[in-house]
């Protein structure tokens, strides 16, 4: 244990920029992996993460690096999530680093999520190397890049280097820059000190329980210790320590500088959390590392089996999956509308999207998922102030004296020809607040925009790619709540209110949701045999209306099912589910119907 020897760095890239193929071919130069494992055993995510090229959680790992001034280092490279959902996480994980190497595609440029990471590791106050990928590429573009990196993190021309994480040129280079300019862990924290280690990331694992990722500032820790979580003020034993080689190692202990794993007989993973402090009981520091976030879910949704007797199935596929996620929440929840089911909290749409397809995939479970929604407060005339996730929930507009909505600051960098398109979208289409522009090389600009987060949720992001054909990327941060003049909007079907088809809209927009809402409706409830009037009710009237006219007695038979059995081959037991009409007074309303709407706003 020499920590002036020690290394600890992030790897900052987007998504295909080349972070994989670098960390492989660095464990192939210090021979960290034999070649043959190396696929599996190095950032071996998820089969869903490497399709949809996002990692959220792979393990560090430490290689030994014989220097070229004769020392043999320890580096200790951590990854970081690669998504927007995951910035808290980015965090705390580039705070267990003393550097950071920003990657980037030399065919590709800059993009925006890339920019907020290193601002993060600036934060942090990471020494930052900037290295320009793929330079092998025949349409490469790297001098560009540079220019680039230098407009919008400030990094010298001169300072960024060139390499191929294919070829291996200039990767030599690298690790020699790494182990000189990286400084080394001793000046954040001694061996003698008291015991403070930094969680910077969990798993779970059905043998060992959970396995905390730590990086230990000062103090040491060994099998035996007693050892505090500060944030609950818990205490377990611990049963194993070890580094990650890239396989775990049991080690005899871990000592200030170093970045390994705990293994102390915690069942629960909410109760290692990121970005929290471990210290020992017998001897514990009284002052917390800084940056400690509890996580706390941005987006709601519902989520329901096709078919009540699924529910028990969902409930135990939702507490597996928890296990290994702490961020996911969900409660028990009843709708008129979809029977029984869950609501359940994301950090964002990422992040639902993947609960949703690992639902399915791993546990062969079809979930209806219904609109995501934010959450909001409100004020009400009796000054009582109210959490709102689900739009159903909503008080009525007459008992709300004000109601505010979560707003997000949203950078995105694109060519600046698509720029007049996405300030229409940004503004125009969805509320969204200009900020300022700014350059970025010769061939690029970064726009800056403050929007609701409610607005970002929904398709920002696919219109965003689709009017600059791929071009323009975004990356948006939560900033705070603010006073908005949102509107509750109930449907009545047949006169009835339908809960379920409730939703919140801006003022600005109640018309123009309200009538594609009522008209999709009518598209989607079958004729019977009166007339059904649909309506669309705020502040007290109408503001939105559409009829189903009745049923002539000859089509009868034809009408049911028609268009609701048709796309049913897909997934066996949603099919069940929906079939099922929901009796709403003397109207059935198809499950179906529910959803569409649903996808609207
Ligand atoms: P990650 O998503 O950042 O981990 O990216 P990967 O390491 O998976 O690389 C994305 C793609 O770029 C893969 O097809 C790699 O083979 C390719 N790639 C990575 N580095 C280089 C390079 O230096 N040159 C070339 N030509 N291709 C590269």
């Amino acid at each position: 244990y020499n920590p002036e020897l020690i290394r600890n760095i992030s790897i900052i890239a987007h998504i295909d920029h080349g972070k994989t193929t670098l960390v492989d071919r660095i464990l192939e130069m210090t021979h960290s992996v034999e070649e043959r494992k190396m696929k599996e055993q190095f950032m071996d995510s998820m089969e869903l993460e490497r399709e949809r090229g996002i990692t959220i959680k792979s393990k560090p790992v430490k290689i030994y690096y014989d220097s070229d001034d004769g020392n043999t280092y320890e580096i200790n490279i951590i990854d970081t999530p690669g998504h927007v959902d995951f910035t808290y996480e980015v965090s705390r994980s580039l705070a267990a680093c003393e550097g950071a190497v920003l990657l980037v595609d030399a065919s590709q440029g800059v993009e925006a999520q890339t920019v907020t990471n290193t601002y993060l590791a600036l934060e942090n106050d990471l020494e930052i190397i900037g290295v320009i990928n793929k330079i092998d590429l025949p349409n490469s573009n790297p001098e560009e890049t540079i220019l680039e990196i230098n407009d919008l993190v400030g990094i010298d021309t001169d300072d960024i280097s060139k390499l191929s994480a294919k070829t291996g040129e200039g990767v030599h280079d690298l690790l020699e820059k790494i182990v000189r300019t990286v400084p080394s862990p001793v000046s954040k924290g001694s061996s003698d000190d008291k015991l403070k280690a930094l969680i910077f990331d969990a798993e779970y694992d059905k043998y060992k329980g959970v396995i905390i990722y730590t990086r230990i500032f000062s103090g040491s820790i060994k099998k035996g210790d007693t050892i505090k979580l500060m944030a609950k003020d818990t205490s377990y034993e611990v049963s194993e320590v070890g580094i990650f080689h890239p396989e775990l190692q049991e080690t005899e202990d871990l000592t200030a500088g170093e970045v390994g794993y705990i293994i102390a007989g915690i069942k629960d993973i909410e109760e290692a959390n990121v970005g929290d402090t471990i210290t020992l009981q017998s001897n514990p520091t009284d002052k917390r590392l800084p940056g400690y976030k509890e996580s706390k879910p941005m987006v709601y949704a519902g989520l329901y089996p096709g078919v009540p007797k699924y529910y028990e199935e969902l409930r135990k596929a939702l507490e597996k999956l928890k296990l290994n996620d702490a961020a996911l929440t969900f409660t028990a929840e009843h709708s008129p509308a979809m029977g029984f089911g869950f609501r359940c909290g994301f950090l964002g749409l990422l992040h639902m999207d993947i609960v949703r397809e690992r639902l399915q995939r791993e546990f062969e479970i079809a979930v209806i998922l219904t609109a995501p929604s934010v959450v909001y407060k409100t004020k009400l005339k009796s000054g009582e102030m109210l959490e709102v996730t689900n739009p159903s929930e909503f008080p009525s507009n007459d008992s709300i004296d004000e109601i505010y909505e979560p707003y997000a600051k949203l950078d995105i960098i694109t060519p600046p020809d698509y720029m007049g398109n996405l300030m229409n979208l940004s503004q125009v289409e969805k509320r969204g607040e200009f900020k300022s522009v700014s350059n970025a090389g010769k061939d690029r600009v970064v726009l800056h925009f403050e929007i609701p987060i409610a607005d970002l949720i929904f398709d920002y992001f696919d219109k965003m790619k689709a009017i600059s054909r791929g071009y323009a990327s975004m990356d948006y941060e939560y900033i705070d709540y603010r006073k908005s003049n949102l509107e509750k909007i109930t449907i009545l079907v047949n006169k009835e209110t339908v809960d379920a088809l409730s939703f919140i809209e801006h003022e600005s927009k109640a018309y123009e949701t309200s009538r594609k809402i009522v008209d999709k409706l009518s598209d989607l409830i079958p004729k019977h045999q009166f007339e059904i009037p649909i309506q669309a009710y705020s502040h007290g009237k109408i503001i939105a209306r559409s009829t189903i006219k009745a049923l002539r007695k000859d089509v009868l038979a034809k009408c049911y099912g028609g268009d609701i059995t048709r796309k049913m081959k897909l997934l066996n037991k949603q099919k069940e589910g929906k079939k099922k009409m929901r009796e709403i007074g003397s109207v059935s309303i198809p499950q179906d119907a529910f959803l569409a709407i649903l996808k609207i706003n």
